[in-house]
């Protein structure tokens, strides 16, 4: 990736920052927040990586990258980042931004829909059905089988159920959607 320095476009930028309230400039490049993030080893682009490509406004990359979708909001780079920087509020904006876009890249629209299809569970049940969840999946991403041995082992061992139960109070989890998961896309 090459660009010139005065040629870098901060629409981006300046927007990100004002939706998310973080002022990028404060990032000193120290890479704690990647040294101590969860699911970093999983990332395309690790934090510290990511602040650096919204810097020179690589919008495509952070676009189609997985970072966002395989970052779990766990605020460990919060803690560590010597300037406050709210990262995970920052992976939300990428991932919001993202799916207004049709193709990601390799993997992604992968992790895309199982965000979708979890989301549906929770709107359906106020909980997830591993069994219903892991079989949707598989069927929507044509892998029939995938997990039909690992499947029969946990329902042996009665680490999963067949059976899916709702909450008591639906209405109380549901009041937390600002609308209803989307399912044509699902
Ligand atoms: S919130 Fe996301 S980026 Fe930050 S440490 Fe957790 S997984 Fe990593
Ligand atoms: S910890 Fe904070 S200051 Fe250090 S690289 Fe990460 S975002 Fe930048």
């Amino acid at each position: 990736m090459s660009f010139q320095v005065g040629s870098i476009d901060r629409t981006f930028r300046d927007e990100l920052e004002m939706a998310c309230n973080v002022d990028l400039d404060q990032c000193w490049e120290c890479g704690k927040c990647t040294g101590g993030c969860t699911t970093a080893h999983n990332m395309d682009y690790t934090p510290r990586k990511i602040i650096q490509l919204i810097r020179i406004g690589a919008v495509k990359t952070l676009m189609s990258c997985n970072t966002p979708w395989v970052c779990v909001s766990c605020r460990l780079c919060v803690d560590r980042c010597p300037a406050g920087i709210d990262i995970p509020r920052i992976m939300d904006y990428l991932r919001e931004k993202s799916l207004a876009i049709k193709d990601h890249g390799p993997g992604v629209d992968d992790i895309i829909l199982f965000h979708k299809l979890l989301l549906e569970e929770v709107y359906k049940r106020g909980r997830v059905s591993e069994t219903a969840l892991a079989l949707k999946f598989n069927m929507q991403t044509g892998q029939y089988f995938k997990d039909a041995g690992l499947g029969q082992k946990l329902l042996r061992k009665g680490k999963i159920s067949p059976f899916s139960s709702k909450v008591r109070d639906l209405n109380k989890v549901r009041s937390f959607f600002k609308q209803e998961p989307d399912r044509r896309e699902v």
